[in-house]
C-alpha cells in the first residue's frame, strides 16, 4: 500500500486527510471496510431486510468529505504547476546554497527528480561558532520561517518509554542535530526567495568560523 498525506503542507490538500492506493484486492476491501465502522452491506444475510448490513471489522470513522473531496479535485488540476514552481525554487537555492562554505545542499540520486516538499540543509557544524540551535533562533529573528524535519522518532517520550535509548542511531541522531529546513511553498515571490538565501548567507556568514 502507498499513502498520501494531503495534510495543508504537502504538495496538494484537502484541508487535512489523505489516500492510500493498493493493487491488492483484499486490503482494498479491508480499507474500505475500516475507514466506516468496519461495516459492510457486502455479502451480508439479506434475507433480514434491506436495511440490513454488518459490523465485520472493528473501524473508525475515516470518511473524507465531499467538500474535502472537491477541494482534492481542484487542487489536482494544480499539482504540476505547484511541483513546477517547487523545482524553480529549488534550482534557486541550489545555486545560491551550494555556493556557500559550511552547508551542504539536499542530494538527489541522478534518476530522482523530487518535487520537493522539503528543502532541508545540513550544516557542517564543525565550521561554526554555534550551534543549529542559534543559527535556527537567528533566522527567526530575520522573519524566515525555518523549522527541522525531523526529530528522530525514539527520541519521543512514547519510545522513550518503551526503552529505546538515545544513541541506538548515532548517524540519524548527528544528522539530527544539524539540519534546518528552510520555507519552500508555491506562492513564495521572487522577494520571499531573495529573502530566504541573503538571510541564510547573512545569519551563516556571522556565525562561521
Ligand atoms: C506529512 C507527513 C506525515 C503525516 O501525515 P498525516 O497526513 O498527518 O498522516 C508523516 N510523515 C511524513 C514524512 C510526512 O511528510
Amino acid at each position: 500500500m502507498t499513502m498520501f498525506s494531503f495534510h495543508p503542507v504537502k504538495p496538494i490538500t484537502t484541508g487535512e486527510g489523505g489516500v492510500i492506493v493498493t493493487d491488492h484486492e483484499e486490503y482494498y476491501l479491508k480499507l474500505k471496510r475500516f475507514r466506516t465502522h468496519g461495516i459492510t452491506t457486502e455479502n451480508v444475510r439479506k434475507n433480514e431486510g434491506p436495511w440490513y448490513y454488518e459490523m465485520v471489522d472493528l473501524g473508525y470513522n475515516y470518511r473524507m468529505t465531499d467538500v474535502q473531496a472537491a477541494l482534492g479535485l481542484s487542487q489536482l488540476t494544480k499539482l504540476d504547476a505547484f511541483v513546477q514552481k517547487r523545482r524553480e525554487i529549488a534550482a534557486m537555492y541550489h545555486e545560491a546554497f551550494s555556493r556557500i562554505p559550511g552547508v551542504r545542499i539536499p542530494y538527489q540520486l541522478p534518476y530522482v527528480d523530487s518535487s520537493w516538499h522539503l528543502y532541508v540543509l545540513q550544516l557542517q557544524l564543525e565550521n561554526f561558532r554555534v550551534g543549529r540551535k542559534e543559527i535556527f533562533e537567528a533566522l527567526r529573528a530575520e522573519n524566515i520561517g525555518v523549522h527541522v524535519h525531523y526529530i528522530p522518532v525514539y527520541f519521543h517520550p512514547y519510545y522513550q518509554q518503551l526503552g529505546y535509548k538515545k544513541g541506538i542511531c548515532p548517524v540519524a541522531e548527528k544528522w539530527y542535530e544539524a539540519v534546518l529546513t528552510i520555507p519552500l511553498f508555491p506562492k513564495m515571490s521572487e522577494y520571499d526567495i531573495r529573502t530566504v538565501m541573503e538571510g541564510v548567507n547573512k545569519v551563516l556568514s556571522f556565525y562561521r568560523k
